[in-house]
């Protein structure tokens, strides 16, 4: 038994599960096998900064030497092609096998296609990898007209980015408003209308039909209402699904994600899910989830070290996540689906607010714009299961000093 731990997936968790091994004192053989090319990056400045910076590098999630100097086994380019649960092993595309004691299933997600005519077009783009990015950044220098399809984060990430370069964007999103599935109707609506005057024109309840291409390439976008938008880049942004497929072929129960318990245990205990292709019960609020975040990942890869080494603990580390669009830095900690009221802290008027979600007197989560001190202190209160009552937040009350009120009563108690 001294194969030591292999990870499968050298993205955000991959990459933190094997620093946290070496960190928890692990001494046995940690293989860290990814199959992309490069060094392992950092994924959100891809939409952000990256595609519209020539000049720009991929931000380095560690160092180049940090692999050798810490005995990490670091292997590009390698793809995983299935899992051997009762001979412990795994086959790879490349014909190899490699044996494993523990296994560290980091294999995150990867955008949703839609099933359009023309999807196949050149210039019909997803972003999800740096190899993506670069395509992305290529063809928008030479691209005056964007489609964006999709108005979650991604989308809208990269609709800011490319209108701050000049080019003409438009975002189609299916549902009656943007940023459906992530944030409140009113951060939404704020986003959309700073989109809006930014330049970026944005379609809601509406659909792409079909993609046209001159030359196989892409040239515009009909919507179901039968306008025709030029395009000479088409941006799918329908969102994502999780790495499963090798999992589920293994045997190990799934839904919506790699099912694991509270530890990263999957249903076969020597192997372990973490990061966007891992679906849990949340302890906050008791639900199924699948969370596509860096801290969801980092947080995870952490623990799943610590399984691996023999603690028994269970997650309870507290959801948050950001997302930049234009000059909006959007922050949103808690998980606030099941609120019944809601507060507002701060003039959107300003570009600066925070809305404060509650079920009852509990606080659920906060959503911020341009208000990272609230975010911050959010993640203290809710990591205290400290809830402030709404009329204090209402009133613009001092949450730090309610906040210390509460940690001193019942460390007294
Ligand atoms: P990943 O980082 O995707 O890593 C998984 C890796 O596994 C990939 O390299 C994949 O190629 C590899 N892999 C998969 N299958 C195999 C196999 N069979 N063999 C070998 N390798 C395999 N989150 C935030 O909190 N804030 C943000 O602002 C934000 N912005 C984002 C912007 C973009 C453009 C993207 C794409 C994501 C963003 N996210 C953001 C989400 C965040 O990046 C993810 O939640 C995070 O990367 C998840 O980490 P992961 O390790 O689970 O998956």
């Amino acid at each position: 038994m001294n194969n030591g731990v292999v990870i499968v997936g050298a993205g955000h968790a991959g990459v933190q599960a094997a620093a946290s091994l070496r960190e928890e004192g692990y001494s046995a053989p940690v293989i860290l096998l990814g199959d992309e090319a490069d060094l392992p990056y950092h994924k959100p400045p891809l939409s952000k900064t990256f595609i519209k910076d020539a000049e720009a590098r991929p931000q380095l999630l560690r160092g180049e030497t940090f692999y050798s100097g810490n005995a990490i086994d670091f292997r590009p380019g390698v793809r995983v092609a299935r899992i051997d649960v009762a001979g412990r092993q795994l086959d790879l595309a490349d014909g190899g096998r490699l044996p494993f004691d523990r296994l560290i299933l980091a294999t995150g997600s990867r955008p949703r296609v839609l099933p359009l005519p023309g999807a196949e077009l050149a210039g019909v783009v997803s972003l999800r990898s740096l190899a993506d990015a670069r395509l992305i950044r290529e063809l928008s220098a030479g691209a005056s007209d964007v489609v964006i399809l999709g108005g979650g984060f991604i989308g809208l990430e990269i609709a800011a980015t490319l209108a701050a370069g000049g080019r003409r964007v438009t975002v189609v999103e299916a549902a009656d408003r943007l940023l459906g599935r992530a944030v409140a109707p009113g951060v939404a609506a704020h986003v959309r209308r700073r989109l809006e005057e930014a330049g970026v024109r944005v379609l809601t309840g509406q659909t792409v039909l079909r993609l046209e291409g001159n030359d196989g390439r892409v040239v515009g976008a009909v919507t179901g209402s039968g306008e025709r938008l030029p395009a000479q880049m088409v941006v799918v942004g329908v969102g994502a699904a999780p790495n499963v497929d090798m999992a589920e072929a293994a045997g190990l129960a799934t839904g919506n994600g790699i099912r694991v318990d509270a530890s990263m245990r999957t249903s076969v205990p020597e192997i372990l899910a973490i990061g966007d292709a891992a679906s849990y019960r949340h302890w906050f609020t008791g639900q199924d989830v699948r969370l596509e975040s860096v801290q969801n990942a980092t947080d995870q890869a952490r623990l799943a070290a610590r399984t691996v080494l023999g603690h028994s603990e269970d997650y309870a580390a507290v959801p948050w996540f950001w997302s930049d669009i234009g000059d909006m830095k959007l922050q949103m900690v808690g998980l606030t689906a099941g609120g019944d009221r809601n507060v507002v802290s701060g003039d959107p008027a300003e570009n600066r607010f925070s809305i404060y979600h509650y079920l009852g007197d509990r606080l659920l989560g906060i959503e911020s714009v341009n208000r990272p001190a609230d975010h911050m202190l959010g993640r203290k209160m809710l990591a205290a299961g400290f809830s402030p009552a709404p009329d204090l937040v209402a009133a613009g009350a001092d949450l730090k000093a309610a906040l210390a009120a509460h940690q001193e009563k019942t460390a007294a108690e």
